[in-house]
């Protein structure tokens, strides 16, 4: 017999079922930035689906182009041949991006920075790589100082004070790009989408079953389960880690984010994941944390509105802050199929 009671179950739980009726989820990979980028959308029609992750995907290349430091004819790579010259106009995402960095290194006392460029060329991490003397890295520490990097926001123009300077915006620049991404797939008719650089992830709106989209958090190495699923409508997750670029000389392993204290990598955590409202703060926060120690990266996303952080120290010990979702990660099914990110 079907009490009240019953029917209120029943009802519930067909409700948690339910699919929006006709909406399908398209995902596609390609890869981009050294990395591999995923979209994925949920929406009612599949043409509008390829269409709309097509324009995400050109809006990678768009973004590619202004931002990279491994494209000789890159704005950001013109920026840099300019250095000691005065200020330089650049175009509005240029500007966004480098601002966003300056903040990032600002709250993070310095942990993050991007003026680092010209040291992580010497350490020649991803091409030639090679420890570099002392007296090397330290020829380099005046160009590092983050005061001769003037932004200003009138003139849109940046100025890097010596020449030799260098801005580099690997520690932020995935994520940013992620954010552009996600706001096309959404401009391109997307009831909910996921926009993946690597790592690096902005996700917005709902799956078609009706919750949040479940985000897997890569573990240190490929072959092991996710660390953690997290579940979003609206938001970022981005991972770093010591592991995931890296080359080993008589037994040490050096990887490729910097402590800028030391000018050699990082002995912070061994890998950081962090959930903030945007992905540009997500990417640059954990690459912060990555080179702070671990208690001094839970305070800097204590600090921060709206952001948590899950990290492994080097022991591979979890230590989560305050904010972090806990209950996800008891829920968490660990069964994604190769490549899959998102689900
Ligand atoms: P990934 O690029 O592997 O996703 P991150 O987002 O942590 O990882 O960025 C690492 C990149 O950031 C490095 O390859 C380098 O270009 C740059 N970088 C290294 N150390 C720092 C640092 N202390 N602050 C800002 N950027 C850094
Ligand atoms: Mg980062």
């Amino acid at each position: 017999m079907i009490t009240p009671r019953s029917l209120v179950l029943l009802l519930s739980l067909m409700a948690a079922c339910a699919r929006n009726p006709g909406e399908v989820v398209v995902r596609r990979s390609q890869p981009h930035m050294g990395t591999v980028v995923t979209l994925t959308v949920a929406i009612d029609d599949e043409a509008v689906a390829e269409r709309a992750i097509a324009s995400g995907f050109a809006e990678v290349s768009r973004l590619d182009q202004l931002l990279s430091n491994y494209k000789s004819t890159s704005d950001l790579s013109r920026l840099n041949a300019q250095a000691g010259t005065g200020p330089v106009s650049v175009a509005p995402e240029l500007f966004e991006v480098t601002r966003a960095a300056v903040q990032i290194a600002t709250r993070s006392g310095g942990a993050f920075n991007p003026l680092l460029q010209p040291v992580i060329k010497l350490w020649g991490i991803p091409e030639h790589p090679r420890v570099p003397s002392a007296a090397e890295l330290e020829a380099l520490r005046p160009l590092t100082d983050l005061r001769g990097l003037v932004l200003s926001e009138d003139q849109r123009t940046i100025a890097l004070a010596q020449p030799g300077m260098a801005l580099g915006l690997g520690g932020v620049g995935k994520g940013y790009t992620a954010d552009r991404v996600a706001e096309v797939l959404e401009q391109s008719g997307a009831r909910g989408g996921v926009a993946a650089i690597g790592g690096d992830i902005r996700v917005f709106g709902k799956h078609p079953d009706d919750r949040p989209w479940r985000i897997a958090v890569r573990p240190p190495q490929a072959d092991t389960p996710p660390l953690a699923v997290v579940e979003l409508s609206r938001g970022a997750v981005s991972t770093s880690g010591d592991y995931e670029r890296y080359f080993e000389v008589d037994g040490v392993r050096y990887h490729h984010i910097i402590d800028p204290r030391s000018l050699m990598p990082a002995q912070g955590a061994a890998s950081v994941t962090v959930l903030a409202p945007t992905a540009t703060e997500a990417d640059g926060l954990a690459t912060a944390v990555l080179v702070m120690s671990p208690a001094e990266g839970v305070a800097l996303v204590e600090r921060s509105a709206h952001s948590a952080a899950l990290i492994l120290d080097q022991d591979r010990r979890r230590l989560a802050s305050s904010r972090w979702p806990a209950g996800v990660e008891s829920d968490a099914k660990f069964d994604l199929r190769d490549g899959e990110n998102a689900y």
